[in-house]
């Protein structure tokens, strides 16, 4: 009888552990029969909206998990994807476009997005899939639901703000995240804040906040993710005053508790030591130049940067204004804010793209030579 028993334990448990590796790879949460969501914990989270005659998606995961994506996508739905709308151009979003496009679906992205250097295009620098892009606005009708998208810049120049008033979810790519520290725009905290307060804004208490990656919060959530970056940034600015070494300064207790409390909604969120140093080390690093004020030219000086230009790889890129404010771009490589060190010096602003262009003027005040310095490479630059 013993024996019996213990045979019907190890069996039962062994049937609990088959049981347990066929359960879905992602976690599905049905917010209605035609609005799902697929959490992935680290990877991206998904959006699956069933309409009429097919599925539109918000985001997808990286390429080599398109296959295991649609495996799940087809426990709710066998409909055809109709529509991919990324959040922002990395591939841990975006890393499904082409994929899901090869089947029919047209992909929805900010018009930046093919700056990206995630971004999938062909060799010659165009969007080689059916696609939509807008510049600051973007609205469908979809599934019975309404989806209103609008642009930001502050993870990336191409982030895609998706709200479904009806369904009362919010969807905010990488500018908020559940299981990391955040990362901010060149416009810093304050920029952060600002993108922050406009999402709060256009919420309620009831709203679903889905993060680009790690759990699915609320409005409270939001409130306190605000306030922590804001107290995250001061006391790293303590402590980077102080000259303290980064060694010190990721062993600040107050520093920790604010780490604790962003990875809060997370039980047990363990936390990579070499990972959170190398972290810390760059946010210090880009807030200590970036907080160098930027040498400011004149509105009607800005056209003598703006054009563009052909690099004696052959390759262009574009200088341009926007606001007040200099940016460089090249479709599939990078897009950045340029910051001003002096007439003649430019800098790559941000984490990304480390370079600078240096401009040498002639007598009367034209371009007479031009250099850009772009990941430790030199380019001889012609304007155009
Ligand atoms: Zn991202």
């Amino acid at each position: 009888m013993k024996v019996v028993i213990i045979m019907m334990l190890i069996f039962g448990s062994l049937v609990a552990k088959a049981a347990e590796q066929q359960q879905d790879l992602l976690v599905h949460k049905k917010i209605s029969d035609h609005f799902y969501l697929l959490l992935d914990g680290d990877g991206a989270n998904i959006g699956v909206i069933i309409g009429d005659d097919g599925i539109l998606l918000v985001d997808t995961l990286l390429p080599a998990a398109n296959q295991y994506l649609l495996q799940e996508i087809r426990k709710i739905s066998d409909k055809p994807i109709k529509y991919v709308v990324n959040t922002h151009n990395h591939q841990d979003h975006s890393g499904g476009n082409q994929f899901f496009a090869k089947m029919g679906a047209t992909i929805i992205f900010q018009e930046n997005a093919i700056y990206g250097q995630n971004a999938a295009y062909s060799d010659d620098n165009t969007v080689n899939y059916s696609h939509l892009s807008f510049k600051n606005k973007f609205s469908l009708n979809y599934g019975g639901e309404e989806m209103r998208v609008h642009h930001e810049s502050i993870h990336t120049f191409d982030d895609a703000i998706i709200y479904f008033p009806d369904a009362n979810i919010l969807f905010t790519g990488d500018i908020y995240n559940n299981n990391w520290l955040p990362m901010f725009g060149t416009d810093g905290v304050a920029g952060m804040n600002k993108v922050i307060d406009s999402m709060l804004e256009m919420i309620n208490e009831e709203t679903i906040v889905v993060p680009g990656h790690g759990d699915v919060g609320g409005k409270q959530l939001l409130r306190v993710f605000r306030r922590l970056c804001s107290d995250w940034i001061s006391r790293l600015n303590k402590l980077r005053k102080k000259e303290l070494s980064i060694d010190l300064i990721v062993e600040d207790k107050e520093l920790n508790l604010i780490i604790q409390q962003f990875l809060g909604v997370k039980e047990n969120a363990g936390i990579d030591a070499g990972r959170f140093k190398r972290f810390v080390s760059r946010v210090v690093k880009d807030s200590s130049n970036e907080s160098k004020p930027p040498y400011s030219i004149e509105l009607d000086k800005l056209s003598l940067y703006t054009g563009h230009y052909q690099l004696d790889d052959n390759t262009q890129v574009e200088i341009f204004q926007d606001k007040g404010k200099l940016y460089v771009r090249k479709p599939v490589e990078f897009m950045a804010q340029l910051l001003p060190r002096s007439v003649t010096h430019l800098n790559f602003a941000g984490r990304t793209v480390k370079g600078h262009f240096s401009f040498k003027f002639n007598k009367a005040g034209e371009i007479e030579n031009v250099m850009m310095v772009r990941q430790g490479e030199s380019y001889q630059v012609k304007k155009l």
